[in-house]
């Protein structure tokens, strides 16, 4: 697949979910790709992108971001305390808010650089012990505490277990946004997206589809 290919499924999908054109975000997912593989798509207008790691991100991006204007970098993988301001340096959106010790962590950060990236909080929709992300029966009061902190969410984030339906893990997160308040939704991978689109995603993350097969070796 290709990007355009990618990108007219996702304009098919929002049209036959009766949504309005543009109104989702297509995060090209680069973790663990070829600088070359990300450079074409980067010639080929692509800004928006996500990484998996901050340490992978430092390596790759402040590089293209030299040649190419408008980077918009989101981190969609777990973050450590300890690399919190690395990460406000590299990424306009952090995807991955799961737990009140990293809330205050960036709360701190955030009162003391003066700027705070955009937000999502992680839910772990499937409760997988292995998964990041609040419990579900959690996610009002990590809001509420987020909120009172004065960090600026968007929206929340999940994964759907891969062994389950993804739709009913979708419509739960966005049940949950819906009651806060909260418009942001980022759900919907390679396999899915098309289905979140349905559920209501604002952004998807999408990297196999795009790319190609990522090689960890
Ligand atoms: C790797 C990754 C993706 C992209 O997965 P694909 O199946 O390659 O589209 C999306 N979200 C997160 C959190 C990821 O780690």
């Amino acid at each position: 697949m290709s990007l355009a290919d990618i990108t007219a499924r996702m304009t098919a999908a929002t049209k036959a979910a009766g949504r309005s054109p543009g109104c989702v975000t297509l995060i090209a997912v680069s973790k663990t790709q070829p600088d070359a593989r990300v450079e074409e798509v980067l010639r080929e207008g692509h800004r928006v992108f996500g990484e998996n790691r901050v340490q992978e991100a430092a390596g790759k991006w402040p590089g293209f971001r030299e040649t190419y204007s408008g980077i918009d970098l989101h981190l969609i993988g777990p973050l450590q305390s300890n690399k919190v301001r690395q990460a406000f340096d590299l990424f306009q959106t952090i995807h991955s808010v799961d737990r009140p010790k990293l809330a205050t962590t960036i709360a701190r950060i955030s009162d003391e650089l003066g700027h705070c990236p955009d937000l999502f909080l992680q839910v772990n929709t499937g409760e997988e012990d292995q998964k990041a992300g609040v419990l579900p029966r959690d996610a009002d009061g990590f809001i509420a505490e987020c909120r009172s902190l004065s960090l600026p969410v968007k929206g929340l984030m999940c994964i759907p277990p891969v062994d389950e339906e993804p739709s009913l893990h979708f419509a739960l997160l966005a049940k949950i946004a819906a009651r806060n308040d909260l418009d942001g939704l980022s759900m919907g991978m390679s396999g899915d997206f098309e289905s979140a689109i349905a559920q209501g995603a604002t952004h998807i993350r999408v990297g196999s589809a795009i790319f190609g097969e990522r090689d960890y070796s």
